[in-house]
């Protein structure tokens, strides 16, 4: 695998950091380069799922979902960063107070990888994050559950009243309304946020 990056070279492109710089580059501490970037075609987006506020950082499109295959699927850890790192201060700053709550994988899944990938996406975020659901694999055994996914909580947590439910992409919403079930009735505030979304609510 991937190793050996130079902090001047474009996660995606290993081009320079340089290449097509201007003020955004001044200004914003990114990496991956500015085309690459504008290819991702960021649209921070503040929309409603379910009635709770939802933030997400891209519409669907075939060069982030590509992205994310190769990072969470083929394992290719180094881009972690490049998904939300330039928008980690405004998660810090408005969420300030809140509880980052992940959205669980398979087990299965999360021992082939190897790595929490939300976490590890996640660097940089000074809110606390907790990884306290996990993610039944069996879902035969919970055929009386309407959802097609179950969660539990796999350890208690103190004080969840202003949580932020997080995942990298909302399709479905099978797994936020699952999340939802188990945190709505402890939670004052929550915010979901996701990565990609192609919902238009
Ligand atoms: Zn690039």
């Amino acid at each position: 695998m991937y190793s050996g990056v130079r902090n001047d070279e474009c996660l995606i492109c290993e081009g320079s950091l340089l290449k097509g710089l201007d003020l955004y580059h001044l200004l914003v501490d990114d990496c991956i380069c500015f085309r690459c970037r504008k290819n991702l075609k960021p649209k921070l987006k503040f929309s409603k799922f379910n009635n709770y506020r939802l933030l997400s950082f891209y519409s669907y499109n075939d060069e982030i979902a590509r992205l994310l295959i190769r990072y969470k699927d083929l394992l290719d850890k180094p881009l972690a960063p490049l998904f939300l790192k330039e928008y980690m201060w405004l998660i810090n700053y408005f969420f300030k107070g809140y509880k980052v709550i992940l959205i669980p994988s398979s087990k299965t899944l999360e021992k082939r990888r190897g790595f929490n990938h939300l976490q590890a996406i996640l660097k940089g975020c000074k809110l606390e994050v907790i990884d306290c659901l996990e993610k039944t694999d069996s879902i035969q055994r919970f055929s009386h559950h309407r959802s097609k996914v179950y969660f539990t909580f796999k350890e208690s947590v103190d004080n969840l009243d202003k949580v932020i439910i997080f995942d990298d992409v909302i399709t479905s919403g099978s797994s936020m309304l699952e999340a939802l079930r188990l945190l709505a009735p402890i939670s004052k505030k929550i915010v979901l946020i996701s990565i990609i979304t192609n919902r238009t609510q």
